[in-house]
C-alpha cells in the first residue's frame, strides 16, 4: 500500500475510521457503534473491499479503539489525523503537542459530546503509536474567515474580548469538502456563492462565497442554529429563566435537555432518527410528522437568512446521512424557500442512487445538488499538509 493516513472521528457513541492512501481503491474505512452496549461492534470495508463485521460486546471507546488500531497496525500508517469538533482559539490545523492537546481540553466545555470522546481517541493513538505524527483537523477552522458582523453576537464587548464568547461554527470539514467539490463539478472552483446543508446528527448550514465561509447556523456551541437529533437548535434564551423559576431547574439540567433530550426526538416523542420519523408519520404518526415539518422550515429558514451573506446565489447543496438520502428531507425543504427560484427535478430527485452525487434541480434557477460528504478524505489531505509545512 502507498502513503497513507489513518483518519480517527471519534463520536459520543461511536468512532468512524478511516485509512486513507494514494490509491482511491485501497481506502479501508468502517465504523465501531454502539460502543457501551451489549451490541457494540465493528463494521467496515477492508482491503480488496472485504466486509468486516466482528462483535466487541460492552467496548466501551478504548477498548474499540485498542481491537482497530492493532487491525490496522500491519498497513503502517504514516500518519494520524484526527477530527477534533471544537478547537478553542485554534484556527487551523494542528500537529499534536502536550500544547495542543491543552488546548483541545480547554474547549471541552464548548463541545461537551465531542471534544471528551476526542481526547480519548487521541490518548489510545498517542498510546499505541507514539512514534507516528499525529495531527488535529478542527471543524471550526474553515469558519475563521467569517467576517465580524457574522461571528460576533450582540453581548457586551468584554465578553468578546476577554472570555472569547463570539461564534464560531461547525462541520467545518464538510462544508469545505462539498462545496469544493461543488466546484469541481461546475469547472467555477472557488468562484460564486453557495449554500451547504450538511445534515446528521448534528446539522449546520452554510454560506460559502469565493471558497470561504462567510457565515454558518453553528455557533458558540454546536448547539445554535437548526433542529437537530437531539439539539434544539436556537431557542429564546430566556427560556433558561422560565425554567430555573417556574422549575425550578439548574442549568446542568437545562443544558442536558437542550443537547440530549430536544430537537427530533424532543418534537416526536419518539426517535432522534430521520429514518425512523419519516416511517413513522407515512403510518400517521402526528408528532413525528410535525418534528420533520419543524425540522424543514426551520432548516428552510436557516439558509434564507445565510443568503444574506452571498452576493449572489450559486446554488445549494445537501449533505450529510438526511441531506445524501432524504429525498422527502430535500423536497419539504427546498418548497419552503419559495422566492429563490430553485425548480427541484422532483424525479432525480427521488431516483440519484444512494451514495453517489448529483445535481437534481431542472437546470433552471439555482443548482441543486446532493454531494456525500468526505470528511475522513479531507481530514486525511490536511494532515499530511500539516507534516509536509512541519518538515519545511
Ligand atoms: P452523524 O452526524 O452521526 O455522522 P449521519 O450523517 O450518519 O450522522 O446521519 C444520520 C441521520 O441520517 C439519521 O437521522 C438517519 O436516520 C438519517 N438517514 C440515513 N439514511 C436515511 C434515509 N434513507 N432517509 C432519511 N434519513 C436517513
Amino acid at each position: 500500500m502507498s502513503t497513507s493516513i489513518l483518519v480517527i472521528n471519534c463520536g459520543s457513541s461511536s468512532i468512524k475510521y478511516a485509512l486513507i492512501s494514494e490509491r482511491p481503491q485501497d481506502r479501508i474505512h468502517g465504523l465501531a457503534e454502539n460502543l457501551g452496549s451489549a451490541e457494540a461492534r465493528i463494521k467496515g470495508i477492508t482491503i480488496g473491499g472485504q466486509p468486516l463485521d466482528l462483535a466487541i460486546p460492552h467496548a466501551n471507546h478504548e477498548q474499540a479503539l485498542d481491537v482497530l488500531l492493532q487491525r490496522l497496525s500491519k498497513y503502517k500508517p504514516q500518519a494520524i489525523g484526527h477530527r477534533v469538533v471544537h478547537g478553542g482559539k485554534l484556527t487551523k490545523a494542528e500537529r499534536l503537542t502536550p500544547e495542543i492537546i491543552k488546548t483541545i481540553r480547554a474547549a471541552v466545555p464548548l463541545a461537551p459530546l465531542h471534544n471528551p470522546a476526542h481526547l480519548i481517541g487521541i490518548d489510545a493513538t498517542m498510546r499505541l503509536f507514539p512514534d507516528l505524527p499525529q495531527v488535529a483537523v478542527f471543524d471550526t477552522a474553515f469558519h475563521q474567515t467569517m467576517p465580524a458582523h457574522a461571528y460576533r453576537y450582540a453581548l457586551p464587548q468584554f465578553l468578546y474580548t476577554e472570555h472569547n464568547v463570539r461564534r464560531y461554527g461547525f462541520h467545518g470539514t464538510s462544508h469545505a469538502y462539498v462545496s469544493q467539490k461543488a466546484g469541481e463539478l461546475t469547472g467555477q472552483i472557488d468562484q460564486g456563492g453557495w449554500l451547504t446543508a450538511h445534515l446528521g446528527n448534528g446539522s449546520s448550514t452554510c454560506a460559502i462565497w469565493n471558497g470561504k465561509s462567510v457565515d454558518t447556523s453553528m455557533g458558540m456551541t454546536p448547539l445554535e442554529g437548526v433542529v437537530m437529533g437531539t439539539r434544539s437548535g436556537d431557542i429564546d434564551p430566556s427560556i433558561h429563566q422560565y425554567l430555573a423559576t417556574n422549575l425550578g431547574w439548574d442549568l446542568h439540567k437545562i443544558d442536558h435537555m437542550l443537547n440530549r433530550e430536544s430537537g427530533l426526538l424532543g418534537l416526536s416523542n419518539l426517535s432522534n432518527d430521520m429514518r425512523t420519523l419519516i416511517e413513522a408519520s407515512e403510518q400517521g404518526h402526528e408528532d413525528a410528522a410535525l418534528a420533520i415539518e419543524v425540522f424543514s422550515y426551520r432548516l428552510a429558514k436557516s439558509l434564507a437568512a445565510l443568503s444574506c451573506g452571498l452576493p449572489t446565489l450559486q446554488g445549494l447543496i445537501f449533505t450529510g446521512g438526511i441531506g445524501e438520502n432524504s429525498a422527502h428531507i430535500r423536497e419539504k425543504t427546498v418548497a419552503y424557500l419559495p422566492h429563490f427560484g430553485f425548480a427541484l427535478d422532483l424525479q432525480k430527485n427521488t431516483q440519484l442512487p444512494r451514495g453517489q452525487e448529483g445535481r437534481i434541480d431542472q437546470g433552471q434557477g439555482p443548482q441543486i445538488w446532493v454531494i456525500p460528504t468526505d470528511e475522513e478524505g479531507r481530514i486525511a489531505k490536511e494532515t499530511i499538509e500539516v507534516i509536509q509545512q512541519n518538515k519545511q
